[in-house]
């Protein structure tokens, strides 16, 4: 009985120091995501200001638990602030939306460059043949890495929204790559059919092919031409941001897409 009475208000004070640092970790979390931040940060994405009140109320948590999880550090000499913060967290949340933040777990880190920057690359082809170029990026993903950005792009996106999200691309190379490499096979749902989603994206991807010039408003940036890893990130941005691209372009494309993000938003981008 001693043991009881003396035991028990040990676990109340180890209670107590778990309330503690839940009450903490809430306010902490309140305090990273005002209503004020959330605002703003919501008024740079079309598709999560018209989603439904529940899935918007979902996001919010979801881009609390990013910021929480991830660091953004700006990069030669940018300094990154709470509402850019906020902004990249919202929009990194909303491919994981229905898939959950495990999704992300890979990686722990974004870089954000003030604008557009450089990187030596090199590979070697299939005939041994090393590589070397140099590139001008606004984006990059890397396989065990972190995810850079260009807040030059993404400010431009804000001004003129159109069918880029810059944050959503690198996050799609960012799933793609959870099963290998990157090439446009992210690792579907067990309801899933990897067959369907082989022929349908490889179809879509041989008409972009066939099409080059066929370039217009209604239209998917071309640059999905460039291999299936860039279709599969390209059509994802796109799903997002300007669903009609991919609904009436690539229908089948689209299906797959909404199996795989378990998110449907033509008909809430169109009824706005
Ligand atoms: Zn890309």
């Amino acid at each position: 009985m001693a043991a009881n009475r003396k035991s028990a208000p040990r676990r109340s004070v180890r209670t107590a120091g778990k309330l503690k640092k839940l009450y903490r970790r809430w306010r902490s979390d309140r305090d990273a995501l005002s209503d004020a931040l959330w605002s703003k940060a919501l008024r740079t994405s079309p598709y999560a200001r018209a989603m439904p009140k529940n899935d918007q109320t979902r996001l919010r948590q979801l881009t609390r638990q990013l910021l929480r999880a991830k660091s953004f550090e700006g990069t030669s000499g940018f300094a990154v602030n709470e509402s850019m913060r906020a902004r990249i967290a919202l929009h990194a949340g909303i491919p994981i939306l229905n898939l959950g933040l495990d999704y992300y777990a890979d990686w722990s880190s974004i870089v954000i460059y003030p604008g557009d920057f450089r990187v030596h690359d090199e590979y070697m082809d299939e005939h041994g043949v090393v590589h070397r170029e140099i590139m001008d990026l606004c984006g990059q993903s890397l396989s065990q890495g972190p995810i850079v950005l260009s807040w030059e792009a993404m400010r431009e996106e804000d001004e003129t929204p159109a069918d880029h999200d810059l944050v959503i691309h690198e996050c799609a190379h960012k799933l793609d790559l959870l099963n290998g490499d990157a090439n446009g096979f992210p690792p579907l749902h067990p309801d899933m059919d990897a067959r369907a989603w082989a022929h349908d994206f490889h179809a879509a991807y041989r008409q972009l092919c066939s099409e080059p010039d066929a370039r217009g408003a209604r239209r998917i940036d071309p640059y999905a031409a460039e291999d299936p890893a860039e279709f599969f990130a390209v059509t994802s941005e796109a799903f997002f941001t300007a669903p009609y691209l991919v609904y009436e372009n690539h229908p089948a494309v689209y299906k797959q897409l909404q199996r795989f993000y378990r998110q449907d938003p033509h008909p809430i981008m169109t009824q706005r």
